[in-house]
């Protein structure tokens, strides 16, 4: 969905953490165009997820199960770049200026793998100048082979002299409380290589976020929304300046909330925990990250407090500290020009602390 220019979500900042690469999925876009064919069905897709699957765990099995062209696709470089800037576009339309866009399986792996990255992504700048991408690398822990992991732990620590912003943990069994001891170790290997980490945890219960908020150098947890049911949980987040990467309309599609409703954002936020949106998986979930902002601003957060769940992305953000200074200094610009916006439509003087 792309936002009209005058839609007031339209032209505020917007960071997405949490964006997974779903390569089937754009390698099918990517094709549908150039081939001038139809894109795979996603919206009957979600309708079927829907009626065949209960919500939860059972659900969350069907992501990454589909694949509308055969993987094989993407051992082309050119078309592994497209569909790599396929993600980047997207953001960029909805008005995205920072994505982190995290990759499973071997694909960090590849030959030339943040190469290739960066050619996509200056592809993107091309029409998108604000916009900067940072690569990420999940590293499932308790489902893949000794060997299978140790080979991609190596090639991490060895991309993040190549770029590779950071790493994605992922604890098995997800659905309930796992053995984090590995993954502690892992991740000591990774803060000392320079690798921002962040981890899957609390998505459908508040089963592993304590582990994962124990982990070594970890500052963000993809979804960890249930902590919301554990005061000692929110203290914990607190007190270890947790960031949290939340993802509506993912969480509703797959039932770990019941409804957007009663997504625990705003609580969350009234509690003191750092929050950011996300899509997580946006082409499946049928989102971008401007719906997501709309989801949070029809759940009453106003202008600035969207504006801050930006600037909380680019705080936590895994990139340089040239690219953070810049991203911040865009987004003061961007709610001073807000304010003298409203000074303008409402009469008042513009709220502005000098020194904020
Ligand atoms: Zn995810």
């Amino acid at each position: 969905m792309v936002l009209p220019p005058d839609h007031p979500i339209a032209a505020l900042p917007k960071a997405d953490l949490h964006v997974h690469q779903e390569p089937t999925p754009h390698l099918d876009r990517v094709l549908a165009h150039r081939e001038g064919r139809q894109l795979y069905d996603w919206a009957a897709w979600r309708r079927r997820l829907v009626a065949e699957f209960p919500p939860g765990p059972d659900r969350l099995a069907r992501v990454g199960t589909m694949r509308p062209v055969p993987l094989e696709v993407d051992d082309d470089d050119e078309l592994f770049v497209a569909r790599i800037a396929d993600v980047m576009y997207e953001h960029a339309r909805a008005g995205g200026c920072y994505i982190e866009v995290r990759c499973g399986g071997d694909v960090v792996l590849r030959d030339r793998f943040m190469e290739l990255f960066r050619r996509a992504e200056r592809q993107v700048q091309v029409d998108s100048p604000a916009l900067r991408a940072e690569a990420l690398a999940i590293v499932m822990v308790g489902s893949e082979p000794p060997l299978a992991l140790a080979a991609k732990v190596d090639g991490c620590i060895r991309l993040a002299g190549e770029g590779l912003a950071g790493v994605d943990l992922m604890c098995f069994p997800y659905r309930s409380e796992a053995d984090w001891s590995v993954a502690h170790r892992l991740a000591e290997r990774f803060a000392e290589a320079g690798l921002g980490i962040t981890a899957h945890a609390g998505e459908l219960s508040t089963d592993n976020i304590a582990a994962a908020a124990a982990t070594p150098g970890l500052t963000r947890i993809g979804h960890g929304i249930h902590a919301i049911e554990n005061p000692a949980l929110v203290e914990l987040l607190i007190g270890r300046d947790i960031t949290l990467e939340c993802a509506l309309s993912c969480n509703v599609l797959f039932g770990v909330v019941p409804s957007l409703a009663e997504h625990p954002l705003v609580r969350l936020i009234d509690a003191g925990v750092k929050v950011t949106l996300a899509t997580d998986d946006p082409v499946q979930v049928g989102t971008t990250i401007g719906a997501e902002y709309e989801a949070a601003a029809s759940l009453g957060l106003s202008h600035d407090q969207l504006l801050q769940l930006t600037r909380n992305a680019i705080e936590a953000a895994f990139t340089t500290d040239r690219r953070r200074k810049d991203l911040l200094a865009e987004l003061d610009a961007a709610a001073m020009s807000a304010a003298s916006f409203d000074n303008r439509s409402t009469g008042q003087p513009p709220n502005v602390e000098v020194g904020s």
